[in-house]
């Protein structure tokens, strides 16, 4: 049946009903049968909306869309390895979170939403306002009052209001909740639609790849919508039997801020509490991911592993990306660097897609100590 289930108590609710935490507390997850039509898919506009029956909006009305996704899966060679990367930092707002904001704000839209909140360490931010200025809807953006510079003018210039506030990411999270009361929460991590936008890089990848899944997927992981949305979209794929079995999950955090990392390591089912350091990695300096558990199961489930990378790891992996032709901002960096040490392990004939998620221009003044002026 289709609806919302809690993933801590497993209440279930309406499909159409704008909430985003369970009465409980607990996260939400949208239940949902995907159709995969492979005929059908490959006849339609290179855009994620080609996966159209397996995203759950109602009308086709209710799409706020900017003919984004199906982006570019390249090769890149590392050493003696060749990899696939997804250019997720080609997006229109120049991060992946489009793939959630583009499913999420057309739900808020099917429903009637006026106005949404959000809170983020940047990128989501830019990505939700960009939506709702598409769709009419009225947004308010809190991001840590550190976010770069850039992320904060474009966030105003698609006309949302930004609210910076003083402390940790995490205060910024309270300080959008009280909000919340008064509007649609558009939460990139509480609101389970987003996940039903991050899981086309899913599809894609199989679709890229000829209908076929990877071995392994390597990705930066903070509050994990773009891990979990993989792992979403596989198991989609695995249970519509278009694929066997699922690829090996590998999450990347910036040593700094690794609260997954610790938990995979030590054995816990959750996310461990930490002192965070800075680092130049801001969207996954995530202390307290709320959908930990989620990950850890996920990656256990895949055979997979969560690996932490320090920052001159992360900004080796940005010059020589970028050097490769790919501007990407540090955030990224962490991914590459990850796959780096990923692959000192992974066999040789090993199908790895890892992923940009950000674009360079994005954290222009994070990376002028980089230029060597
Ligand atoms: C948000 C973001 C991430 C991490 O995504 P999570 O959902 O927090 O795991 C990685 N890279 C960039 C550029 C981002 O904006
Ligand atoms: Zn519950």
């Amino acid at each position: 049946m289709d609806g919302l289930v809690c993933q801590t108590c497993g209440a279930t609710y309406d499909l159409d009903e704008p909430r985003w935490r369970c009465d409980c507390g607990g996260v939400l997850d949208v239940e949902f049968t995907p159709t995969l039509n492979i005929a059908r898919i490959a006849g339609r506009a290179p855009t994620l909306w080609r996966y159209r029956e397996a995203i759950p909006i109602r009308n086709e009305a209710s799409i706020v869309s900017f003919n984004e996704g199906f982006t570019p899966l390249v090769e890149l060679q590392l050493g003696a390895r060749s990899v696939l990367i997804k250019q997720d930092n080609l997006f229109p707002s120049g991060s992946f979170k489009d793939r959630g904001a583009t499913v999420l704000i057309s739900k808020a839209k099917e429903a009637g939403i006026a106005r949404v909140v959000e809170d983020s360490s940047g990128n989501a931010g830019c990505a939700v306002a960009a939506y709702c200025a598409r769709a009419g809807i009225d947004c308010e953006v809190f991001v840590p009052a550190d976010t770069a510079q850039a992320k904060l003018a474009q966030i105003q210039l698609y006309g949302a209001t930004l609210r910076r506030v003083p402390g940790s990411r995490e205060d910024t999270a309270r300080a959008a909740w009280a909000a919340a009361e008064r509007a649609y929460y558009a939460s990139h991590v509480w609101n389970p639609f987003f996940f039903q936008g991050t899981k086309t890089f899913a599809y894609e990848v199989w679709e890229q790849l000829g209908w076929k899944a990877p071995d392994t997927v390597v990705v930066p992981v903070g509050h994990g919508t773009l891990l979990l949305g993989a792992y979403i979209g596989f198991r989609d794929l695995l249970q519509t039997g278009h694929i066997r079995r699922l690829p090996r999950l590998v999450g990347v955090q910036a040593a700094a801020s690794a609260p997954l990392y610790e938990a995979f390591v030590q054995g816990s089912d959750e996310a461990l509490p930490i002192t965070k350091r800075p680092t130049i990695a801001e969207g996954i300096a995530i202390a307290e991911p709320v959908r930990g558990r989620q990950i850890l199961r996920a990656v256990r489930e895949t055979g997979g592993l969560i690996l932490a990378v320090d920052e001159a790891e992360i900004e080796q992996a940005l010059l020589m990306t970028c050097r490769e032709g790919l501007y990407i901002e540090p955030t990224s960096a962490a991914a590459i660097a990850g796959l780096r040490r990923y692959l000192q392990q992974a066999r040789p004939d090993e199908i790895i897609v890892s992923v940009l998620t950000g674009h360079g221009l994005k954290a222009t003044e994070k990376l002028l100590h980089l230029t060597g002026d």
